[in-house]
């Protein structure tokens, strides 16, 4: 037995299924989970000191791969001065400038502790701010695990085959309504048929928890639109875009401009944080500078904002990166591509920047319904053959891949010649 059997054998007497967060127990793909006790660069080390080349970096945070000196630093200056106060830092304001500086459409900000609690926090302001109390999410998008959100949901949630969980009341999912993401008619049709009761519509605007899913031209314009005409705050959840497709999220490369924006993963360089901000009328609704009550123990925690200050500091300094990260990504797709041709395959490859998804489908995938036409047990035996050649991916065909700057040319050669084997093997070539 491997160190990592035997790990969550124990695990999985005092954890449920094992794992903090249901991804990792590898359920959709079938094995083991494994156990990791290190991570360098673009590497994973795991308990029975296997090296994997990585392709999921925490889920989106490790933009500069694991064990960042600069950020590391950050920590370790940090740490001298005790872990948290429960009073304001200096940090948290120079954080929230730096956000706002970065960010173009946020006025204000405030911090929290994970994407979950930025996104629930976000639509309670849009309710308190509009007075209204239903929203629209898209199917097969994720915001978190908070009540609203659990409808129709992407990610883990899809994964687990729970998209709908128990434990939302009927009257919590009665107030979320759901659409196919990139279907501006369908959008439309429920606004009119819940004329002045939407609050707000949150999407991620570039999808991850599908599978990497692009908004198609004009959606997002006619999105705007429509809140503008009906009064409606439009959200980006950019918690896994935010920082990753530019120093300003998405938003700063398409034109559209969202009422709030919710942030994580980079933001916090690691270390569990989150946030959402928007225009100044917005936020001023929050306590205590207004009525809607958000609050906790540890935000704005000073270990997470010194982290996620030098991580931000760093993008904002350094925009070649994105470049650099786009160049690396448009190698590794052409690569694969050329591997999916070899094997006389069209499987599609939706990409954006340091982003990607290969699907085991090859129609396009544009929405919910397409990705969910995935080849599922095909990509299982490919996850298991690319694992087996010292690759790493995400253990879910509903997920994105997210590229670091730690990821080398020689190293994206491996994985494309892992990938070339591993798809034939799986088409029993
Ligand atoms: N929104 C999006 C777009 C996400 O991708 C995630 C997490 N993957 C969340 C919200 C929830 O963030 P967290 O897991 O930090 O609660």
């Amino acid at each position: 037995m491997t160190t990592s059997e035997q790990l969550f054998q124990r695990a999985k007497e005092v954890i449920p299924g094992g794992v903090n967060s249901p991804v990792r127990a590898f359920r959709a793909v079938g094995g083991n989970p494994l156990f990791i006790k290190a991570a360098q660069g673009p590497y994973l080390i795991d308990e029975d000191n296997n090296q994997y080349i990585e392709l999921i970096n925490s889920w989106g945070p490790m933009i500069l791969g694991h064990a960042n000196e600069m950020i590391q630093k950050a920590v370790s200056d940090a740490v001298q001065h005790s872990f948290s106060f429960g009073a304001p830092t200096r940090r948290e304001v120079e954080m929230a400038e730096l956000i706002i500086s970065m960010v173009s459409s946020i006025e204000k900000v405030r911090m929290v502790n994970s994407g979950t609690e930025a996104t629930m926090s976000a639509i309670r302001v849009a309710r308190g701010f509009t007075g209204r109390e239903k929203m629209i999410k898209f199917e097969g998008c994720y915001h978190g695990h908070g009540d609203s959100f659990l409808i129709a949901a992407g990610s883990g949630a899809v994964t687990m085959g729970v998209p709908d969980s128990p434990g939302v009341t009927k009257g919590v999912a009665n107030d979320t309504l759901t659409a196919p993401f990139n279907d501006l008619y369908s959008v439309e049709t429920l606004v009119e048929a819940n004329k002045g009761q939407i609050a707000a519509i949150i999407l991620e605007p570039v999808v991850g928890n599908m599978g990497l899913v692009l908004p198609e031209p004009g959606f997002l314009e006619g999105l705007r639109e429509l809140c503008d005409k009906e009064g409606i705050l439009l959200i980006f959840d950019e918690v896994m875009t935010g920082f990753r497709l530019s120093a300003s999220g998405f938003q700063g490369i398409t034109s559209v401009q969202p009422d709030l924006t919710t942030l994580g993963k980079i933001i916090g360089g690691g270390m569990p944080v989150g946030a959402y901000g928007g225009r100044k009328e917005i936020m001023d609704f929050v306590s205590p500078a207004g009525p809607v009550y958000q609050a906790g123990t540890l935000s704005g925690n000073p270990i997470a904002m010194a982290a996620g200050k030098a991580m931000l500091t760093y993008l904002n300094e350094n925009p070649e990166v994105y470049t650099e990260l786009d160049r690396i990504g448009a190698k590794l797709e052409n690569g694969l591509r050329a591997g999916n041709q070899k094997a006389g395959k069209n499987f599609t490859i939706n990409r954006i920047g340091s982003m990607y998804t290969l699907f085991f489908n090859e129609q396009p995938v544009t929405d919910f319904a397409s990705a969910k036409a995935s080849d599922l047990s095909m990509f299982g035996a490919y996850f298991q053959a690319m694992l087996k050649r010292g690759v790493y991916l995400a253990p879910s065909q509903f997920e994105s891949l997210f590229i670091s700057t730690a990821l080398t040319d020689d190293l994206v050669d491996q994985i494309i010649a892992a990938h070339e084997v591993s798809l034939l093997e799986v088409l029993g070539g």
